[in-house]
């Protein structure tokens, strides 16, 4: 199916021609006849698959179609979690929307408000806000919502994250009753779900990505380090490997700050975004890393979320996140619309159980790795995805084929040709499963490289 059976217009179509979008994405063949058809949408849909481009094409169609904007009104309101992601649906909208006579305007906290104030006097068709600054606006009358047609609800579980849901409440308040709601979210929890029955009015439900899971193009795998020896590999890797475009993801702004130090000291040219830093700096820190100005990005989860940095190769979790979830967010940042795109962690004997967190949510054992020169004093211990199937025999020899062969592909292992002539029962090959340490010891003595790619 092509974008033509959609009947968007000839400006639409020439944009998205300009894009270089051939075809749908999934989310966009399900999701734009409904959104033209002013219905209210519930979307479970990950960053990366083009859903960004799923509610704004429509929209525009729709916005292009009815009466004009009044002065400080708005007739479509996208509200957004981060001001970078704020930025990021404007730069959509920007381009979808440049053969259209259209007003599209974009506010967020962190910067001066007056500017934001006359931009909104003669009214935007469009709107992208963070809630905070909204909110501000609102309160002094530079934005009004009686022509408000539709509300997008963009990452709305970020946005429930980040303690956002007093102040969405309080938008509600201000907004017409009677309006389309859009709400897209890269999971539906239960919360998300009672967030939709206040919102929506009898809403459609799409689910695009599976629930937990990572995209298929990126290829995962840990390296086990010492806590302390992190900046020096992360250093190695970025050299040998020639990596030229990284996003870092920390636990802390404490340790993203002493990162990007150690980094500098090194001669990577590196810059971060958190929030700690101004509007302005985590703008220009972006843009050059996007633009390739700068190598390395190092950042905190909330401000990375929802980043969408085109075919970037690398993500790399220096920490593990605390919550699972943010394991796929941040993974997220790399093979997107199809993408190849590799997601390395670092992890430490002391991160164990939030690797094993992260590995029963994605429902995979990810592959590990030992750099030379960086073997680990204090051993990573194996998970209880990796060693549970030892309750069962039948089912763990399936799963740790499947596991090597998943990891390297064409590249038999040392175990696994012995393993075709083991003579040994599936008691016994569990038994010895059960010994995880010497197992991984002698992964490491064998030099058996685990890396996804199949390379050392
Ligand atoms: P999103 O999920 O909205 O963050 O989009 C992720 C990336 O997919 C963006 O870089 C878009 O430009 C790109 N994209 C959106 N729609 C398409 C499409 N139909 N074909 C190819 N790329 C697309």
């Amino acid at each position: 199916m092509s974008f033509a059976s959609f009947g968007l217009s000839e400006p639409l179509r020439l944009a998205i021609k300009e894009s270089g979008y051939s075809k749908p994405t999934p989310i966009q063949l399900k999701a734009i006849p409904i959104i033209l058809a002013g219905k209210d949408l519930m979307a479970a849909a990950q960053t990366g698959t083009g859903k960004t481009a799923s509610f704004v094409l429509p929209l525009l169609q729709r916005l292009n179609n009815g009466p004009k904007v009044k002065a400080n009104q708005v007739r479509i309101l996208v509200l957004t979690p981060t001001r970078e992601l704020a930025v990021q649906v404007a730069q959509n909208v920007d381009s979808y929307s440049k053969h259209l006579p259209l007003k599209t305007c974009v506010v967020y906290g962190g910067v001066k408000i007056n500017p934001q104030m006359m931009k909104l006097r003669g009214g935007a068709d469009l709107l992208v806000a963070t809630p905070g600054r909204l909110l501000d606006l609102a309160s002094q009358n530079a934005i009004k919502f009686s022509q408000l047609e539709t509300l997008v609800l963009d990452e709305a579980d970020r946005m429930l994250d980040m303690g956002f849901s007093a102040e969405v409440g309080k938008i509600m308040a201000l907004l017409p009753k009677l309006r389309q709601t859009l709400l897209f979210s890269a999971t539906i929890s239960d919360e998300i779900r009672k967030l939709g029955k206040t919102l929506l009015n009898n809403p459609l439900q799409i689910d695009i990505s599976p629930r937990n899971s990572t995209a298929r193009t990126v290829k995962q795998w840990v390296i086990e380090v010492d806590k302390g020896k992190k900046p020096a590999l992360l250093s190695r890797l970025i050299r040998n490997k020639n990596w030229a475009q990284v996003l870092v993801f920390t636990k802390t702004k404490k340790a993203a700050d002493a990162l990007v130090l150690y980094l500098k000291s090194d001669n990577i040219s590196v810059d971060s975004i958190h929030g700690d830093k101004s509007q302005a700096l985590r703008t220009q820190a972006l843009e050059n890393f996007k633009t390739n100005k700068t190598r390395i990005l190092v950042a905190t989860d909330i401000a990375a979320r929802g980043l969408d940095i085109n075919e970037l190769p690398h993500v790399v979790n220096f920490d593990l996140p605390k919550v699972a979830e943010d394991y796929i967010h941040r993974i997220g940042r790399t093979g997107r619309a199809g993408l190849p795109g590799e997601g390395i962690s670092l992890v430490s004997a002391d991160e164990v159980k939030l690797l094993a967190a992260i590995e029963t949510l994605i429902k995979q054992t990810l592959v590990r790795e030992v750099e030379t020169g960086f073997v680990s004093q204090h051993k990573v211990p194996l998970t209880l995805q990796t060693v549970s199937p030892a309750k069962k025999p039948k089912k763990l020899k399936l799963k740790q084929n499947n596991t090597e062969g998943k990891a390297r592909p064409g590249n038999k292992s040392p175990d696994t040709n012995s393993s075709k002539g083991d003579k040994r029962t599936g008691r016994e090959r569990s038994a010895a499963a059960t010994k995880p340490r010497t197992a991984a010891k002698s992964r490491r003595n064998t030099g058996r490289n685990n890396r996804p790619d199949g390379t050392r």
